[in-house]
């Protein structure tokens, strides 16, 4: 049944692309424009208070982290559309004399952006920012965990968009499964990479491009030249922000075991400031989204207590609220679950390292993050970091911020991602660079058309 109506939504899209594709950059803006009132002053609330009913996601932080972003890529796109729907033109070779080239970004058509729960609004919206900018009529799947957003989200698109030009459907695994099984002309996919690759080879039936924004566990390093107040600061706000369930959060730290103690101090210091003496009570700290990751979470805990690891901070549960304090461990056992597995959560395991090389093979013993995160004053150091690391991104004494650069590509490598968002990156995503060779009526290529004489063959 729902397959039904899946299919006759992306017939009716696939019927319109070209209307929609062959649109001006002035009637895109327009798009953009609705899309920007209503979420900048007809359902900011309505965003707001969604998201707290989702997960209890203070109002200020809604602003910071969901209204804000997307605020900023809206006016990014448009001030820049006009420019990149140009024809980029290219030389051509002397060879092909009397001929001119170009390319231009043309749409790929039917779209699919699925996406998760944890940054609900900025995670679907950021994307179809970027395919309404390149023409495309767009199916959102938003996460089934965030309820309240999703439907906010589908009353904004219902009342700013045809269906047959965009749409949003909700729904569990079923309903991505059902709208994988559609010949899409891309999708894009916000999530985990166990589900990555579940849509990957989804879209390899239809040979779909695919971009992939996943997770996985982001190492951040703190050498024995750091300013070890200012990474406490940062750190702190990085990893406990959205309830640390934030894919570039700073998974774990790596620290020079001579500065490790005097970093916890601060680290301590800073969260008793941000979020008090008891975190349960504060209005600044949200909570874990739902009970089956509270467990998940709590287990981690529990995980590290049986194998004698030191809890340094936090570490209180409260399963009525899915609340967990915000938490360090460290002096974990390298079978640890949190060693192991992506945190997602106000959890910060601290493992100390004797020398660089030591941190940088484990880092490279593990799969490519999506982010790096490097405090250090000591610049060849960071560069050496950098050149023999792998990662989508990297901050030096800051973490998170890459995000709201829009100059920035933003994106994983591998197991933490295939293709860039933001900008002009997720643009191009959502577009095909198409060539196009014009040659003049009158060109001396024909020359060395067949027959292949004799005279030819000698030139
Ligand atoms: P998820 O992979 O469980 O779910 C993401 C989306 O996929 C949801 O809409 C969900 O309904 C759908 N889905 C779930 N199982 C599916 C299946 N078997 N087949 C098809 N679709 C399915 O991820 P999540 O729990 O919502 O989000 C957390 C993960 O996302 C973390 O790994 C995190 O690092 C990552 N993430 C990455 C980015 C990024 O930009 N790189 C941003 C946010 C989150």
């Amino acid at each position: 049944m729902k397959t039904n109506r899946f299919q006759s939504i992306f017939d009716a899209q696939k019927a319109n692309q070209f209307a929609v594709g062959n649109t001006t950059y002035k009637v895109r803006i327009a798009k953009l424009n609705a899309l920007q009132h209503a979420i900048e002053v007809d359902y900011k609330q309505a965003i707001r208070d969604a998201i707290y009913a989702d997960f209890k996601k203070p109002f200020l932080e809604t602003d910071l982290t969901e209204i804000y972003p997307i605020l900023g890529e809206i006016k990014h796109v448009k001030s820049e559309l006009k420019e990149w729907l140009k024809h980029q033109k290219v030389q051509t070779p002397l060879a092909l004399l009397g001929s001119s080239s170009w390319y231009k970004y043309e749409p790929k058509g039917v779209c699919l952006i699925i996406s998760p729960w944890n940054f609900p609004l900025n995670l679907t919206f950021g994307p179809l920012v970027s395919a309404i900018a390149a023409g495309n009529t767009v199916v959102l799947k938003p996460s089934e965990l965030t309820p309240h957003t999703s439907k906010v989200m589908g009353e904004i698109i219902a009342k700013l968009f045809p269906e047959n030009e965009i749409t949003l459907v909700q729904g569990e695994v079923e309903v991505s499964t059902a709208l994988l099984e559609l010949p899409f002309n891309h999708i894009f996919f916000t999530g985990s990479p166990q589900v990555g690759k579940i849509v990957m080879k989804a879209a390899s039936k239809h040979l779909t491009s695919v971009t992939l924004e996943l997770g996985g566990k982001s190492p951040t390093i703190i050498d024995e030249t750091a300013n070890l107040k200012a990474a406490a600061t940062r750190i702190a706000w990085g990893k406990f922000v959205n309830n640390g369930q934030t894919c570039i959060a700073p998974d774990y730290v790596l620290i020079d075991e001579r500065v490790k103690e005097e970093f916890l101090e601060a680290f301590k210091t800073v969260v008793s400031l941000y979020y008090g003496a008891d975190a349960s009570q504060s209005k600044s700290y949200s909570r874990v989204v739902n009970d089956k990751h509270f467990k998940r979470l709590q287990g981690h805990i529990e995980n590290a207590k049986q194998h004698q690891a030191t809890i340094e901070l936090g570490g209180q549960v409260q399963d009525s609220e899915n609340y967990i304090a915000p938490t360090v461990i460290s002096n974990l056992a390298e079978e640890a679950s949190l060693l192991e597995e992506e945190i997602f959560g106000p959890i910060l395991p601290i493992k100390t390292y004797t020398n660089i090389e030591e941190a940088i093979n484990y880092i490279n013993s593990k799969e490519k993050p999506l982010a790096l995160y490097i405090y250090s004053k000591n610049k060849k150091q960071i560069q050496f970091i950098i050149d023999h690391t792998r990662a989508g991104s990297t901050c030096i004494n800051t973490n998170v911020l890459q995000y709201s650069n829009h100059n920035l590509p933003f994106g994983g490598s591998n197991n933490s991602g295939l293709g860039k968002a933001h900008g002009i990156f997720g643009f191009q995503e959502f577009s095909n660079m198409r060539s196009v060779l014009k040659q003049h009526t009158k060109s001396g290529i024909e020359f060395l058309f067949p027959p292949y004489t004799s005279l030819k063959q000698k030139l």
